[in-house]
């Protein structure tokens, strides 16, 4: 029987650690980290996530900024207001909730944000940071699974990890972050032949695909630590990840549960980022 991974538990020390670090770089530095969360539009599951986040930096006891912007925001006034963030010294993080609007380039607006600010990891000097073995900002998805296994004890050195997934923002850096730390590591994409059969090899497994249930059991090494980042829904509306958890939990040593697991992790690893965002940018650290 797998046991769970509790990811509501686990981002509760985190942001718990976060708070105490606030606290103390308030004394240090006579200001705490402020992070800016700019929104486009009114996609509900963006409210949501951008709500989350900012319920999350009131709770750590950092100042947080809100931009809500309408949908036809022109390119150009995003990118003013970005430009406005970077050049302002008391904002330390700043976020654009993707998706944008079909008329903004995302890959201009990632670019624009000043790579040390970017609190989600997703400018080209921050990719390039992480593929080259640098100090840099980790995309927040991937830094809370890692801190995910690390919670569970498990010794990476020499496993055979399976990502299944090649986005930027989760299957590449996590298979880079485990390969950092000396597994054995394939990815797996839309045009893997025999998926279950890659999935098998695995001792770790994450699986970060947006497609319901994907993964049943009988994909899965008996004893393998399982990670799904899937947030999807399914037929009935339900949340679900892309792994079935009732096949796959009785297989697994270690599973995530979906909802309660990945997802607050990523909110958790946010606050982090902000963090070493404030941290970069003073002059005596
Ligand atoms: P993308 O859509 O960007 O990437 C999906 C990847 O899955 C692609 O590499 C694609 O392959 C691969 N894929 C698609 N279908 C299959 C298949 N049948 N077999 C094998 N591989 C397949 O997704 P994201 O990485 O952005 O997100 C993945 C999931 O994670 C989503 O459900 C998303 O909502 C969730 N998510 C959750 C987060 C959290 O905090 N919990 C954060 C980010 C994402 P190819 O490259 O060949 O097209």
């Amino acid at each position: 029987m797998g046991k769970i991974i509790d990811g509501k538990a686990l981002s509760q020390i985190v942001k718990d650690e976060v708070k105490a670090e606030v606290q103390e770089l308030e004394t240090r530095y006579g200001r705490k980290p402020c992070l800016a969360v700019i929104i486009v539009g009114e996609n509900p599951a963006s409210q949501v996530y951008v709500r989350n986040k900012v319920k999350a930096a009131a709770y750590t006891g950092m100042e947080s900024r809100l931009v809500e912007l309408p949908a036809d925001t022109s390119e150009e006034a995003l990118l003013q207001q970005i430009t406005a963030l970077n050049n302002d010294p008391l904002t330390d993080g700043i976020l654009v909730q993707l998706p944008l609007p079909p008329h903004i380039d995302e890959e201009k607006v990632i670019d624009t944000i000043s790579h040390g600010k970017d609190v989600d990891g997703f400018h080209p000097l921050n990719v390039a940071g992480l593929w080259q073995g640098k100090d840099c900002i980790v995309p927040c998805t991937p830094a809370g699974i890692m801190r995910m296994l690390d919670s569970i004890g498990i010794e990476l050195k020499g496993k055979k990890a399976v990502v299944v997934g090649r986005s930027n923002i989760v299957g590449k850096p996590v298979a880079k972050l485990l390969l950092d730390r000396n597994a054995t590591v394939t990815i797996a994409h839309s045009r893997t032949q025999d998926l279950g059969e890659v999935c098998r090899s695995a001792d770790v497994l994450v699986v970060a695909v947006g497609k319901a249930r994907l993964v049943k059991g009988d994909m899965i090494k008996p004893g393998a630590v399982v990670i799904d980042v899937g947030m999807n829904r399914d037929e009935e509306g339900k949340l679900c990840g892309d792994v079935d958890f009732a096949s796959a939990e009785p297989v697994s040593s270690w599973i995530t549960p979906v909802p309660g697991g990945v997802g607050p992790m990523t909110i958790a690893m946010l606050m982090k980022n902000t963090i070493a965002c404030f941290l970069s940018h003073q002059k005596d650290y």
